[in-house]
């Protein structure tokens, strides 16, 4: 399955006219399926993702509000068991673009982006795929207390003890005991 991200992946919006600072445009977009591969973690979009994006322009020509909407089912291992889970992400981030002076915006609701100019299009594609990779949760668990596989044996711990758990040793207390030895 092909990357859910690649060179030609985009998401332009128009933007309203230069001095129009009363209009909220939107615009929506449903990409394909594929695969995407985060901190050494392989997550599948079987569906894909659906992004929005709303834009207005709070000074005309250099500073312009953008909110980014993602959601997405997306399906990876759980980080213990080594299940398939399958599970669902959405959020809202917001976003000022901003072609003059970004280091003078200074306010923990807003990430700035950089733009060089603005033309009559802007491609948020980059901040649709940063707000996926913020939404994504840093360890995936089938449940909280997944009780993970057993490192002997591999049997799954969920669906009860193995015959090897009690011969089992904490690799971290086998290396103390060996360094005590010394
Ligand atoms: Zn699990
Ligand atoms: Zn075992």
């Amino acid at each position: 399955m092909r990357s859910i991200f690649h060179e030609d992946s985009k998401a332009l919006i128009t933007l309203p006219p230069r001095n129009d600072t009363e209009t909220e445009i939107f615009s929506e977009w449903d990409f394909p399926g594929g695969t995407l591969t985060f901190e050494g973690q392989e997550f599948i979009f079987p569906e894909g993702f659906h992004a929005e994006a709303s834009a207005q322009w709070l000074e005309s020509e250099s500073l312009l509000l953008a909110g980014i909407y993602v959601s997405a089912v997306i399906e990876a291992e759980c980080a213990r068991c080594l299940k398939a889970v399958s599970l669902e992400i959405s959020g809202k981030l917001m976003y000022l673009y901003c072609s003059q002076n970004p280091e003078a915006i200074d306010d923990d609701e807003y990430m700035p982006v950089e733009v060089e100019h603005f033309g009559r299009v802007l491609d948020v594609m980059p901040q649709i795929e940063e707000s996926i990779y913020t939404l994504i949760p840093t360890k995936i668990l089938c449940r909280e207390d997944c009780k993970g596989l057993c490192p002997n044996c591999g049997a799954d711990l969920n669906e009860g003890e193995c015959s090897c758990r009690n011969e089992s040793i904490d690799p971290r207390l086998e290396a103390l005991r060996n360094f005590r030895a010394d």
